[in-house]
């Protein structure tokens, strides 16, 4: 830290983010990407506008919210497009917590919810998840302030359904209910269709995991007119152009081949039951997903040194050191193929570990 900067900066607490090694080839299983190549389509529109990238992007986004709308059944004017969904989760930290308004999550969730609260200076309090991971949602409802709650949840892949967040929201008309919706292709249940009947409800989602298109910086948030006429208006503050050219014309193509991405999700689902099924039997206990990653821990090894032998034999999984987790790793779901390889490897380094 340099001697100048302010008291704020001086004590931030950064995002860590998963391992990007540069320097040799992984089998990549830590940061929850998609192992297939983003759409022809996307692609293909992105070339195209690279040849025009000596002008600005289109601030309003019309062409990308146009087929946006159509394919989430909503209004134009319902949806802000961020430069991923980690934008939107800012931003709505800027709009809607503040000293008498805390933010409110889970003790196990996106790391980075604790990260904008001290980035913004804003209280937060967080309420530990039930012994098998669920949610506490009665102490959800309870609690006084902004609730950012992940459905389905990370790392441990648990979805609650509709209903229940539907209550959640019912019950705190009077603060913001964010839902966090980074998982939700590969088995959970959207709270989008939700929007016009909660004024209070932003619900957010990323072309991060289900639509390769995490290098391109793409999300959503979804809720009311009003509510997104606050996010447009941080927007506008920041960085009107957030969605540069070329991301805007691969979410275009990513959006106009929907047939690819549900197909995608289905792979990804075979592929997580299959390898669920198969750490069980190698005695794993796995906690129940419905995302593209599987959270698991074994008696037979420490999550630390099973995450350092995996990558030792160039498997990359997601390990987190603190107390509640320490035990597990989070393995992202690829093709068939890796996850064949990393059960593989997984068995002989138990066998080695006996
Ligand atoms: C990956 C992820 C995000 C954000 O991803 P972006 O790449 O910024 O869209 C948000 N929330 C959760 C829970 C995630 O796992």
């Amino acid at each position: 830290m340099s001697r100048f900067a302010n008291k704020r900066v001086a004590s931030l607490l950064p995002y860590t983010p998963g391992e990007q090694p540069q320097d040799k080839k992984y089998i990549k299983l830590n940061t929850n990407e998609s192992p297939f190549p983003p759409s022809e389509k996307a692609v293909a529109e992105a070339a195209k506008a690279a040849e025009l990238l000596n002008l600005y992007p289109d601030p309003e986004c019309n062409i990308l919210l146009d087929k946006a709308a159509e394919v989430f059944g909503v209004q134009k004017s319902n949806i802000c497009p961020t430069n991923g969904s980690d934008e939107i989760l800012n931003f709505a930290f800027m709009a809607y917590c503040d000293e008498s308004t805390p933010a409110v999550f889970a003790d196990i969730t996106y790391g980075f919810y604790k990260v904008f609260a001290n980035l913004h200076g804003v209280p937060f309090k967080e309420i530990p998840l039930l012994p098998d991971f669920s949610l506490d949602v009665e102490a959800f409802k309870a609690a006084e302030g902004t609730l950012f709650i992940a459905n389905p949840n990370a790392p441990t892949g648990i979805a609650l359904p509709l209903g229940t967040i539907e209550e959640i929201v019912a019950s705190k008309p009077d603060r913001i209910v964010l839902i966090d919706e980074a998982y939700v292709d590969f088995g959970g249940e959207s709270a989008v269709s939700l929007i016009n009947k909660y004024d209070n409800l932003l619900v957010t989602q990323t072309f991060s995991k289900s639509r390769s298109l995490a290098g391109g910086r793409l999300g959503f948030g979804f809720a009311c007119e009003e509510i997104i006429r606050d996010m447009n208006t941080i927007r506008y503050s920041t960085n009107p152009y957030n969605i540069n050219k070329m991301t805007m014309a691969a979410g275009v193509g990513s959006l106009a081949d929907e047939a690819y991405t549900k197909a995608n999700c289905q792979e990804i689902i075979n592929n997580r039951e299959f390898t669920a099924d198969e750490l069980r039997k190698m005695g794993f206990y796995v906690v129940p997903s419905c995302t593209n990653f599987l959270f698991a821990k074994s008696d037979r090894i420490s999550g630390e040194e099973l995450y350092i032998k995996l990558k030792e034999n160039g498997v990359l999984v997601r390990h987190f050191g603190t107390e509640r987790l320490t035990d597990y790793n989070r393995i992202t779901i690829g093709t068939k193929e890796q996850m064949e390889k990393m059960l593989n490897i997984t068995k002989k380094i138990l066998e080695e570990a006996k």
